[in-house]
């Protein structure tokens, strides 16, 4: 279930991919956010230098490992504006963060962009829990999946 908290913290995820669409780049954000609450690390796509591996999910699933225990991981949630593509999804596995919460959905966002004539993307857009099935998942947040929408929108056709 998302709460209040859940939800401040969502809001400052779409905030970053309006201020990374805002830089040039794909409008994703996601934050890391301790067990305590504490905000340890927020990250925007910066995939328009030309490597498409660098999504936020990704470099959070990497910080994590370098400067968390298994346990903080594992108590530790991602925030973020988009769900997890499969790389981001399996990095999360992998390392042994815990629970994820998405604005919008990989489903939502497959289909948004095929509405806006978007060609496929060369990874298919598996839902998290078919990547990595331990983890629990939340998402998408009516309301805050339009914002997103409307942001993959001002990327893909300028306005
Ligand atoms: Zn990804």
């Amino acid at each position: 279930m998302v709460d209040d908290t859940d939800l401040t913290h969502l809001h400052r995820c779409v905030a970053l991919a309006r201020a990374a669409l805002e830089a040039g780049d794909e409008p994703f954000g996601s934050v890391l956010v301790a067990a305590d609450g504490t905000v340890l690390v927020e990250d925007t796509n910066h995939v328009a230098g030309g490597d498409a591996t660098r999504h936020p999910e990704f470099a959070i699933a990497r910080w994590a490992a370098e400067h968390l225990s298994p346990a903080e991981r594992a108590a530790a949630t991602v925030y973020t504006s988009g769900e997890h593509c499969p790389m981001c999804a399996a990095a999360h596995g992998w390392v042994g963060l815990g629970r994820i919460v998405h604005a919008a959905s990989a489903a939502q966002l497959a289909g948004w962009l095929a509405e806006l004539g978007v060609p496929p993307a060369p990874v298919r857009p598996l839902p998290v829990r078919d990547v990595a099935p331990g983890v629990p998942v939340e998402g998408p947040v009516p309301g805050l999946d339009e914002e997103v929408r409307a942001l993959h929108r001002r990327y893909h056709r300028g306005g």
